[in-house]
């Protein structure tokens, strides 16, 4: 998913949560932050493929060769937030990153949707581009 897109998506979705939560701030920061900061893992997918930083090609996300980390993209955590820290808090911030996975669940063709969105799936077949991937091109998660 364009990060643009997920920028926006999160943007919405933090206002509403304001009005929701009559102006709770830190409510709408930790959707905000769950639902688009999530994409950071993608600069450390580069660093660990490449072994460098290249700003431009981190953003861009089309770098995938082998092996496909994003170790943020892992729906055990916002279970085990709703599991350890039940409440309001957990409950936006699990929305807001289910929200990011859904989007990058309806948009890649991966060979299993939703296991692949689970860091244990992933660990499972070695992070293997090749078995998580349904073609070999573009994936950005
Ligand atoms: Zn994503």
């Amino acid at each position: 998913m364009k990060i643009q897109i997920h920028f926006f998506t999160a943007l919405v979705g933090s206002v509403a949560i304001y009005f929701v939560t009559s102006g709770n701030l830190l409510a709408s920061s930790l959707f905000f932050t769950s639902s688009f900061l999530i994409d950071a893992d993608h600069a450390l997918d580069y660093v660990l493929i490449y072994k460098r930083i290249d700003v431009l090609r981190m953003l861009k996300g089309h770098f995938y060769k082998d092996r496909i980390y994003v170790f943020l993209h892992s729906a055990e955590i916002p279970i085990i937030a709703l599991l350890v820290w039940p409440g309001m808090y957990s409950a936006v911030f699990a929305a807001g990153y289910l929200l990011h996975l859904a989007m990058d669940v309806a948009e890649y063709p991966f060979r299993n949707p939703l296991l692949t969105y689970f860091l244990s799936y992933r660990l499972a077949v070695g992070f293997s581009k090749q078995k998580l991937c349904s073609k070999s091109d573009n994936v950005i998660f």
